[in-house]
């Protein structure tokens, strides 16, 4: 899907092309070729073989309304530009196999100049109904008819932000790498996500780490509020890292305790059921969360 032979064979024309209809994209659904032209500073003419080329690549759309012919960028001339941004930091020289495919995202292996292994994660929302990711994200309740590319842009810099906060404050995160348009670039952790993990070997320690990531999270003021077995990666040393937090919400919102109880139960609820584990002791937001 993400196709790097592109990247390979791509004239300086057809990347200012794609700059332009990026650019474009900011005021335009629809961007018009006149605009494209003048924006690449290439003749009409000029213009119009390149798109056909972008097109047939499927980098760009395009697209007939009722008024004018135009284009707007396809999800893969994104991942495209992304890229080349990160080929220009040196954060990223090459792509390898996908490793997966989320809900809302595709997670590639790829590698730095230094052939360091790292994870390129691409958010790619708006592939499921636009609906179910309203009602799960305030920041999408201010702007009504915000688009996939703004949405997917807005995930991933809010994923590198929080990232990073976590990171350089000691909780067990990928370390964050780099950030561009709808992509994150982050270390690759060696583990598998919980719910691959059939037999974990100490359950006891592990539930207590996870109630313990909950409530340190909490004192530090941000509730996880999708805390589940998806979202951890249990290393062979048994220590757990978070890799996915779309939703994190603030000890000070309406709801806190809420968010919080349903972390905490669903983790007793994953370990009653999975590990045959139940403790009587979990973290009670009251106690255990000074305000
Ligand atoms: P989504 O939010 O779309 O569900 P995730 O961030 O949860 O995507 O990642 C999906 C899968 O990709 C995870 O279950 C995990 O197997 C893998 N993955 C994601 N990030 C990393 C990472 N930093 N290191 C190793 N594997 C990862």
């Amino acid at each position: 899907k993400l196709d790097v032979k592109v990247l390979r064979y791509m004239s300086s024309d057809e990347f200012r092309v794609l700059t332009a209809v990026e650019m474009g994209s900011k005021n335009h659904e629809l961007v018009p070729l006149t605009l494209i032209a003048q924006i690449a500073g290439l003749r009409h003419g000029g213009s119009h073989k390149i798109i056909g080329e972008l097109a047939k690549k499927n980098l760009v759309a395009k697209i007939k309304n009722a008024k004018y012919e135009g284009y707007r960028l396809t999800y893969g001339g994104y991942d495209y530009l992304a890229l080349k941004t990160f080929v220009k930091r040196g954060s990223v020289s090459s792509v390898g196999n996908q490793i997966g495919v989320g809900k809302e995202s595709d997670i590639y292996i790829v590698a730095d100049e230094s052939e360091n292994q790292l994870v390129l994660k691409i958010h790619r929302l708006g592939r499921v109904s636009f609906r179910a990711i309203k009602s799960k994200r305030d920041y999408l309740q201010k702007r009504k008819s915000a688009s996939w590319m703004y949405m997917s842009r807005l995930a991933a810099m809010k994923e590198y932000a929080f990232m990073k906060v976590l990171y350089d404050n000691g909780f067990p995160v990928p370390q964050p790498i780099d950030q561009a348009r709808h992509c994150v670039v982050m270390e690759l952790i060696d583990a598998y996500p919980l719910r691959q993990i059939s037999e974990v070997k100490d359950p006891g320690k592990l539930y207590s780490d996870l109630m313990n990531l909950i409530v340190k999270l909490a004192q530090y003021g941000l509730i996880h509020g999708d805390f589940n077995e998806f979202n951890i990666l249990v290393k062979d040393n048994g220590d757990p890292i978070l890799i996915d937090f779309p939703q994190m919400v603030s000890i000070s919102h309406f709801n806190a305790e809420w968010y919080f109880n349903r972390d905490v139960e669903c983790i007793r609820t994953y370990f009653r059921k999975r590990y045959n584990y139940e403790s009587m002791l979990y973290p009670k937001f009251k106690l255990d969360v000074n305000r």
